[in-house]
Formats: C-alpha cells, sequence, structure tokens
C-alpha cells in the first residue's frame, strides 16, 4: 500500500473500543456519550480487517482505544493475531494502554508474542493522577507495570505534557522511567474532541520548552532510534534511557507518516489529525468475500493527505477535529 507521497503504509492502528475505565481531562470529558455496541465491529470482524490489512502488507499492528484491555474478551483477538506473528506474515503487535488491568493480563499478553507495551502515567503523584484520569488509581497501573515488567515485556511511558499540572515533575519522570529501564516519549496535547470544562490552551504546553528545561539538566543526545511511530527519540546521558518527543504541533511529523487507523466501528482514518476517513465496515459486512473491503482500503489509501493542520491558539477556540483520541486511538 503505497499513498500519493510515496510513503508506504505497513503500520495499522485499531482502537478497539472507544470505551474506557479513565477519563483523562485532555482526552474526554467527564460524561461522555459513547457508541452504540450495535455499530461495534465484533471481535470477529476486527480479526477479519486486520487480516485483510496484514495481507496487503502491514507489518506493525497496535491495539489501542479507549483502553484496549477493558474490550470483553480482548484476548480472543490479540490469540488469534499473535498466529501472524508465529508465521512471520507481522513483525510486532503491540498495545497502548492506560496500565489498569496489567496486573491481570501482562502474562497472557507476553505468551501471545507481545514483547512491548506503552503505557500510559502523566504523573507520579497519586493525588495528581486521579485529578488527570478522575477515575484512575495510581497504585494499580505501578502494579500493573511491575506485572508486565516480570512478564519480561519492555515499556515505554507515553506522558503528555500538560501545562502547570506535569510541567514541573517531568524531570522527575524522566529519572525515574530511566531507573526503571522504560523508554519514555513526552507527547503535546493535539487538539481532539470537546473535553468540556477545561480549554485546550490551558493545558497546550509546546515541547520546544519541555525540551529547553529537561536541557537544563540532563543530556540530551540526539539518536537514530524508530519505533515506526511518530517520536523523534534522544539519548538522556546521566540516565542511560532513550526520551522522544512526539511533537504534532511545535514540529509537523508527517514526512515519514507510514501508518494508518481504524476505529472500532471499522471506520478508515488516513490521518489523525483530519476528517477524511473511509467507511470499510459496510463492505466488511456486505460480502463473504474480501475483494470490496481490499478495494476500499486502497481507494482510501490513494487520498492520504500529506499531513495534519493541528493548531492550538486564542483565536481557534473550536476544536479542529471534533473526534476524541479515543476513538482513533493515539
Ligand atoms: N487508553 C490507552 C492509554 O491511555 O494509553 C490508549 C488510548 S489513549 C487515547 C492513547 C494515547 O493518547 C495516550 O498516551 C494518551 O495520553 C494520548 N492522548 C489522549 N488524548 C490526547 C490529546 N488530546 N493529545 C495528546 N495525546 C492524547
Ligand atoms: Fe482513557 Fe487513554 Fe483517553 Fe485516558 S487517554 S481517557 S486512559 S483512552
Amino acid at each position: 500500500m503505497i499513498d500519493p507521497f510515496g510513503r508506504t503504509v505497513s503500520y495499522l492502528r485499531v482502537s478497539v473500543t472507544d470505551r474506557c475505565d479513565f477519563r483523562c481531562t485532555y482526552c474526554m470529558s467527564e460524561n461522555m456519550t459513547f457508541l452504540p455496541k450495535k455499530d461495534l465491529l465484533t471481535l470477529e470482524e476486527l480479526e477479519r480487517l486486520c487480516n485483510v490489512f496484514i495481507n496487503q502488507g502491514v507489518k506493525k499492528l497496535r491495539l489501542t482505544g479507549g483502553e484496549p484491555l477493558v474490550r470483553k474478551n480482548i484476548m480472543n483477538l490479540i490469540a488469534s493475531l499473535s498466529k501472524h506473528l508465529v508465521a512471520g506474515r507481522l513483525e510486532e503487535l503491540t498495545l497502548t494502554t492506560n496500565g489498569s488491568q496489567l496486573s491481570k493480563y501482562a502474562y497472557q499478553l507476553a505468551d501471545h508474542g507481545v514483547k512491548r507495551l506503552n503505557v500510559s502515567i502523566d504523573t507520579l503523584d497519586p493525588h495528581k493522577f486521579k485529578k488527570i484520569t478522575r477515575w484512575g488509581d495510581l497504585g494499580q497501573v505501578l502494579d500493573g507495570l511491575n506485572a508486565a515488567n516480570s512478564a519480561g515485556l519492555d515499556i515505554k511511558i507515553n506522558t503528555v505534557a500538560l501545562k502547570g499540572t506535569n510541567e514541573e515533575e517531568l524531570k522527575d519522570m524522566v529519572n525515574w522511567a530511566g531507573s526503571k529501564g522504560y523508554d519514555m516519549t513526552i507527547i503535546e496535547v493535539m487538539p481532539m474532541g470537546d473535553i468540556g470544562s477545561e480549554t485546550r490552551i490551558d493545558q497546550y504546553l509546546p515541547l520546544t520548552n519541555v525540551r529547553n528545561n529537561l536541557a537544563e539538566h540532563f543530556t540530551l543526545e540526539d539518536i537514530e532510534y524508530k519505533t515506526g511511530g511518530p517520536a523523534r527519540y534522544t539519548r538522556v546521558k546521566e540516565t542511560g534511557g532513550r526520551l522522544g518527543f512526539i511533537t504534532p504541533l511545535t514540529h509537523n511529523f508527517c514526512e515519514s507518516c507510514n501508518r494508518v487507523r481504524v476505529t472500532c466501528t471499522g471506520t478508515l482514518y488516513m490521518c489523525l489529525g483530519q476528517e477524511d476517513a473511509a467507511d470499510l465496515r459496510a463492505p466488511l459486512r456486505d460480502s463473504e468475500g474480501d475483494e470490496a473491503v481490499t478495494a476500499a482500503i486502497h481507494e482510501a489509501i490513494a487520498r492520504k493527505p500529506k499531513g495534519h493542520d493541528f493548531i492550538i491558539d486564542r483565536n481557534t477556540p473550536v476544536e479542529p477535529v471534533n473526534r476524541h483520541m479515543s476513538v482513533t486511538g493515539g
């Protein structure tokens, strides 16, 4: 699958549910309306769709959400997809998770060939953690991380930089991640979906400032490390750990984009930051064979846009993408 700008699409992110056991302030409003269950692809349909993408050249698959590990019977899907790892058709199967269910699932994930996980933690202060996630419990997530560690999974911590919230703590988190042997990525907050009372401008912290502040405490050496994602990595000399920066706003990362995203209703988004999408559920449900859905995927890839137009400023009060991150997955 090659898009109009010559980029080969080999990375698929699948949001397996829009539901979540947390309500992070930058991601959701407290009173979210979730999709009706009948609109969701069944696990069997999700598997079939993933199989089609793998047949068309997807080599890396990331399950995300919402919270992927709260989807009922999600391990059945992971078990089915892991067969592609064994057969060598898929190079990597990973997840992005809030970590709340890892104590329960870490060993099963490792058994199914998952080698690394992205776990999202924005603070190590239990009170702040509750404030940011509204419903989350830091202790439970840290227990989950320990379980993942014991199961031999490599961990990358995802931390969204939030103005006035975890700004002062990022240095301690870099030290903590380094001491645990976790990679860490700091993410710039993206303007996606209505989040209720807070405004983006109150949350937005440009990563150029974050990096400059961290550079006062650490020696950050640019490295070529790539995971297939959009982060640019540095090596923190003092901890030996890797630290990535995802900067959709201060530095557009679209040139090397190899990704597309499918939602739990089977909608294919060719870009996280654009509205254009293709419905794959109808062609999937309307025929037993895969020809129609394969054709729909290729038609959509032929329209993959060059990049996104995220902007956060006081003159742009509406969210440019009226879709929560939990719909398309991070
Ligand atoms: N629930 C899982 C988790 O939190 O890791 C997976 C889904 S979550 C939508 C994926 C990632 O997107 C998380 O790291 C989260 O912090 C990040 N995220 C959510 N909303 C965001 C926003 N508006 N801007 C930047 N990152 C966001
Ligand atoms: Fe849930 Fe992840 Fe969104 Fe937080 S960031 S509300 S954990 S989907």
